[in-house]
């Protein structure tokens, strides 16, 4: 079957929230600490290698990133801002920055988030959860790198996450690299793109 998804193309990077589209159309989000392996996500779900950047300029991190798949659906890719290079100050920005963009963003239809298996639910994921919770944003979460894990390492993880998730978001096993997960993945992506913005009416009604 064909995957909707591989019709993603970059269409603008953003460092401010007057610089997004204002078309309407819903987005899906994707975040995660840098080295997670989000890059190499977005690139499989959309087959397509060179779309997201696997490179680290601190440059390129520090804006959103807009593909658009087809009809006006976007796909964006948040700056995974959390690692050494980056000074605690331009961390604190970019942080204030996501969560404004996720308190008034109105056509975010859902959240991504996409975590290293070894390292789940660090503080940066849990700032994430918290601010897509505040909104009441459907979160599904990546545990990649699966294969870097044996089978049984695997399913200890997942359920753990799921666990601590406690039915508050949607986790699965996943490997970019090894085309593990990926329908399950864009499964849930597409549905969100399909049902639309998600706005607090949708999560109350
Ligand atoms: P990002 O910073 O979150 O965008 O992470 P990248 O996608 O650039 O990946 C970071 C590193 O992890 C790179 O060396 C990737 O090749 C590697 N990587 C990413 N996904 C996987 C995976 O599913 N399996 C394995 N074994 N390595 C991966």
């Amino acid at each position: 079957m064909a995957n909707p998804l591989a019709q993603a193309e970059f269409v603008l990077s953003a460092n401010a929230l007057a610089q997004l589209p204002k078309d309407g159309a819903a987005e899906v989000a994707f975040a995660g600490r840098s080295n997670a392996g989000k890059s190499t996500a977005l690139n499989a779900l959309c087959q397509h290698a060179g779309l997201a950047r696997t490179s680290k300029t601190p440059g390129r991190t520090q804006h959103l990133v807009y593909f658009r798949v087809g009809e006006g659906r976007y796909l964006v890719d948040l700056p995974g801002y959390g690692y050494a290079k980056v000074p605690i100050a331009v961390r604190d920005h970019w942080q204030a920055f996501i969560s404004r963009y996720f308190q008034v963003r109105e056509p975010l239809a859902g959240l991504v988030l996409v975590m290293d298996i070894r390292h789940p639910l660090r503080e940066y994921d849990q700032q994430m959860l918290d601010v897509a919770f505040k909104r009441h944003l459907p979160v599904h979460c990546l545990l990649t790198k699966a294969d870097k894990l044996g089978r049984g390492e695997q399913s200890r993880t997942l359920l753990q996450v799921k666990k601590e998730l406690a039915g508050r978001a949607s986790v699965q096993l996943f490997s970019g690299s090894a085309k593990l997960g990926l329908d399950e993945a864009r499964a849930v992506v597409l549905g969100w793109l399909q049902a639309g913005p998600h706005n607090e009416a949708d999560a109350h009604g």
